[in-house]
């Protein structure tokens, strides 16, 4: 096994965001916009299941995309808009599933002093490093709190 530090930081991004059954990426049906879920398939292909509506559509999770630097990154497979997903300080916070939810959750609670002392180990949970700044920005954190909250609202709303 390679030492961590090794690891290529993008690999994170689709471990992190991988859908599984107990945790499926959450997305907007583009059909009546309610949530849907997606879920593994096959092997090699994932499923898009709506919550509402009799929508359901499968994809190869040969190709895959992120827009991690656009304002609202889509799911990656079928390109539908996030689920998770709020303004917050003039910008946007989104989500792909729970554990990505607890994840940012964590970051911006945990103390900033701790912060500071574990910088090692923020450092290797590769995603929440690469937080953008206003994120870690400790004058924003009430607020990012609030929009935390919010996002978790949203996990058991269906529409
Ligand atoms: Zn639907």
């Amino acid at each position: 096994m390679k030492p961590k530090r090794y690891f290529d930081q993008r690999e994170h991004r689709y471990e992190i965001t991988a859908p599984d059954n107990d945790d499926p990426i959450l997305v907007a049906c583009p059909k009546c916009n309610s949530k849907a879920l997606i879920m593994p398939d096959t092997l090699d292909q994932v499923k898009c299941v709506c919550t509402n509506c009799s929508f359901n559509r499968v994809k190869s999770t040969k190709i895959r995309s992120f827009g991690w630097h656009e304002d609202i990154p889509d799911d990656g497979y079928f390109g539908f808009d996030l689920w998770l997903q709020v303004y917050c300080c003039g910008q946007s916070l989104y989500a792909f599933n729970t554990r990505h939810l607890d994840l940012l959750e964590t970051y911006i609670k945990v103390d900033l002093r701790e912060r500071r002392q574990n910088e090692d180990g923020w450092r290797n949970a590769s995603v929440a490093s690469r937080l953008p700044q206003w994120m870690k920005s400790s004058k924003n954190r009430s607020k990012l709190i609030k929009a935390i909250s919010k996002l978790r609202e949203k996990l058991d709303k269906a529409d």
